[in-house]
């Protein structure tokens, strides 16, 4: 089984797929602890289409963030602290917040909805009073009221002034606030634009100077940043700024970096890792606030895509295939279309919108000796609805070698980062169901929707 475990690629922690294996019947397991749960055996039980979601790779992931800056500022003798605030947009689903604060993130909100689940989890004590909230985006007024009011019950909550209209609203906020700072760094990412509508230039920022109660300075210059010097380029950048808004507000004293951390989706290419990201992000702002003779500022990071993406596998049947032909015929042998009882529009959006390239492993046969070179299909009625690796293939097993009655099924790894806020019903298919797996417990998140609850969103 070792070859196979190397060929789908399992088991290795810089891909972020240590915890999954293949067992001696070629079906793809995944381990927590002394736990071992079989995915093949998950789908015979629950059908498909199945979301897995598995808390224990979330919490594993935020200590790794953890432990690497509890390194980083001790080696650099840093005199500030570190926090992580979650991104609540990365994945807002319940299973996925609550093992994070119970493990100490804080978070950071992006809208009032958000906001709203806080103030619910806060009133409810689910979480310790220590908890700091940030606040992203361009806010409303509904947006603006309930931070005042979360304020006024003791909840540590720092607005981010983003514009001009916030800044003059919040000069009565009575508490901390932070300002959006825009890079404006040319980062390689899908999301690399000439501008963006976010956050205050140097300039705008400088000539503000003083603001009451700030805190706080942020950025965020994009998601799924592929090059370390990338990540690196913006804190660089910001120091300067940073030293010369600390001279008009002394009161400052936090860097906070925003997210943009790279997820490896395609597990052929080599990614940069957590350790040697934050020992750069540590000495670089060590160096220039120690020279400026000003403190070490405390430090947050954001990065949602990576603490929560590997946490869920998305699973597929394969319902039909067929020869891929072009232009009528141009038939190309080992060359097949296997259609999924799902649909990449709907439960994968990013498929569609920003091309994303997704790690597809078969769930059972996978040692299967014959492959066909696949192009996959939702089963939505678009035909946009596919995942084609790029324009090349999947690798997947041969369906006519297959005998033992089951139907082939696929694993599409990496899929909790913002999948599920981007679902839709096109065709009105139903959305896959969901399974939470943790301590050998397994809980059904979300039942397959019927048709009648499918109906009942477009008002039937
Ligand atoms: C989206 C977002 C993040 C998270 O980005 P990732 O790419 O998921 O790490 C963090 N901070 C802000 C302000 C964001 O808008």
């Amino acid at each position: 089984m070792k070859k196979y475990h190397q060929f789908w690629k399992l088991g290795r922690a810089e891909l972020g797929t240590e915890f999954f294996d293949i067992n001696k019947d070629g079906e793809l397991i995944v381990r927590e602890g002394n736990y071992q749960y079989n995915v093949n055996d998950l789908c015979t039980r629950f059908g498909t289409s199945l979301e897995l979601v598995f808390p224990h790779i979330i919490e594993y992931r935020l200590q790794e963030i953890f432990t690497s800056f509890k390194a980083a500022l001790r080696k650099y003798k840093y005199r500030g602290k570190f926090y992580f605030h979650y991104p609540m947009k990365a994945n807002q689903n319940k299973e996925y917040v609550l093992p994070l604060i119970s493990e100490g993130a804080h978070i950071e909100t992006s809208s009032v909805n958000e906001l709203w689940l806080v103030k619910r989890m806060w009133e409810q004590e689910q979480f310790s009073t220590k908890i700091k909230v940030l606040c992203n985006g361009p806010k409303t007024n509904r947006y603006l009221s309930l931070i005042e009011e979360l304020k006024l019950k003791n909840l540590d909550i720092v607005p981010i002034i983003e514009n001009h209209n916030e800044l003059e609203y919040l000069r009565g906020y009575r508490g901390d606030v932070g300002i959006r700072w825009d890079p404006d760094v040319k980062v390689e990412s899908h999301w690399d634009k000439q501008t963006d509508q976010f956050g205050f230039s140097t300039e705008q920022l400088l000539s503000i100077g003083k603001v009451r109660n700030l805190k706080l300075i942020h950025y965020h210059a994009g998601s799924m940043i592929t090059k370390l010097d990338d990540l690196i380029a913006p804190v660089r950048k910001l120091m300067p700024v940073y030293i010369k808004m600390k001279k008009v507000n002394p009161q400052l004293n936090v860097v906070n970096l925003g997210g943009g951390f790279a997820v490896p989706y395609e597990k052929n290419k080599k990614m940069y890792v957590v350790d040697d990201v934050v020992k750069r992000i540590v000495k670089t702002i060590k160096s220039a606030t120690d020279k400026a003779k000003i403190p070490n500022p405390d430090i947050i990071v954001e990065w949602g895509r990576w603490v929560v993406a590997p946490a869920q596998i998305t699973v597929y049947s394969i319902i039909a295939n067929k020869e891929i032909t072009r232009n009528g015929h141009s038939k190309v042998p080992g060359r097949q279309w296997y259609f999924i009882d799902g649909s990449f529009m709907n439960d994968l959006l990013d498929t569609w919108s920003i091309h994303q390239k997704w790690h597809v492993v078969p769930v059972n046969n996978m040692s299967a000796k014959k492959f066909n070179r696949v192009w996959l299909a939702g089963s939505s009625c678009d035909s946009d609805d596919k995942y084609t690796n790029g324009g090349t293939h999947v690798l997947l097993p041969r369906l006519e070698d297959l005998s033992n009655g089951e139907p082939q099924r696929v694993a599409i790894f990496d899929t909790g980062a913002y999948q599920d806020a981007l679902a839709s019903h096109h065709c009105l298919l139903s959305s896959p169901a969901k399974l939470i797996i943790q301590n050998g417990v397994i809980t059904v998140a979300r039942k397959r929707e019927t048709p009648e609850e499918v109906g009942k969103l477009f008002g039937w």
